[in-house]
């Protein structure tokens, strides 16, 4: 399988040792690797002094490891972006946006277009995070709809999936998520699905502070990676980042990533508070 350009392009930003927390494997005598993957998810949050010493504060205390050991990125606020960019310059720490429209221009108030995004510097764009789901009423056609134009924009998706709590109590989790997964992706060949990565966020853990068990977390990745496998192949299946999200922390981030199918998290509180999300991103290597 080629390596897209876009793909290229946030390897080349993160270009250096991957001496941290990489899984490796063996597919078909082939050796494959996924390097860990950090992402602080800003929400609505912050406000213009506070969006810069945040980034000024992940990039300090993460010099060493960032885009070398473990790729990271912050997904501040739309109005903080440029900001955050410019005071990022110097650093290996990629930038996201929360959400895009699939639109390129024209008359879509309030919405913002991917090649927006890019020239304001993001390499990553959340699509589908459960607030937009639940909250603001997405569904997996739009999120479909965006994960593909985010690709073809030549943004890196940060798809996100996850089970209401009802649902995990009707034992639904596997048949929602294989829906969200395949619904989301529907339409996307394997070289346009290897720019995505996938969240796997409970919506139950969301900012709840109950998190998935390690077990729990590595049993619907493990799930994911599979159905992956029977929608495309074994490569890709293998190679594709699956983060966790839901109340991560600095006190459970490495028994998380720890577990084979968990590579990275997409923080939400804790990446408000520069110190634990550094120790977070820490905890990857
Ligand atoms: C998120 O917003 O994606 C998230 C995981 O939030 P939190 O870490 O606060 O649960």
């Amino acid at each position: 399988m080629s390596v897209p350009l876009l793909i290229q392009t946030s390897i080349n930003k993160s270009r250096g040792e991957t001496a941290g927390q990489v899984k490796k494997f063996r597919l078909s005598g082939k050796f494959l690797m996924r390097k860990a993957f950090v992402a602080g998810n800003w929400k609505m949050n912050t406000d213009s002094q506070g969006s810069v010493s945040l980034a000024d504060g992940v990039a300090c205390g993460s010099m060493d490891i960032a885009g070398r050991s473990v790729d990271v990125a912050v997904i501040p606020p739309f109005v903080y972006l440029q900001a955050v960019v410019r005071a990022l310059n110097q650093s290996h720490i990629a930038v996201g946006a929360q959400d895009m429209y699939y639109e390129e221009k024209g008359a879509f108030t309030g919405e913002i277009s991917t090649s927006m995004l890019k020239d304001a510097g993001c390499i990553y764009v959340l699509c589908g995070h459960s607030e937009r789901r639940h909250v603001i009423g997405e569904s997996d056609e739009l999120v479909n709809k965006k994960v593909t134009a985010a690709i073809s924009g030549g943004l890196l998706p940060i798809f996100c999936v996850g089970e209401k709590l009802e649902e995990r109590e009707a034992s639904q989790t596997n048949e929602v998520v294989t829906r969200q997964v395949k619904r989301g992706l529907a339409g996307l060949d394997v070289e346009k699905v290897s720019a995505v990565t996938i969240a796997y966020e409970p919506v139950w853990a969301i900012g709840t502070g109950r998190t998935a068990t390690p077990q729990q977390a590595q049993e619907v990745h493990a799930m994911i990676r599979k159905l992956l496998g029977q929608m495309y192949d074994a490569q890709l299946a293998e190679e594709l980042r699956i983060l966790y999200g839901g109340s991560a922390k600095p006190g459970n981030a490495a028994e998380l990533m720890r577990e084979q199918d968990i590579d990275g998290l997409l923080v939400g509180g804790a990446s408000l508070n520069a110190d634990d999300f550094v120790a977070i991103i820490k905890a990857a290597v």
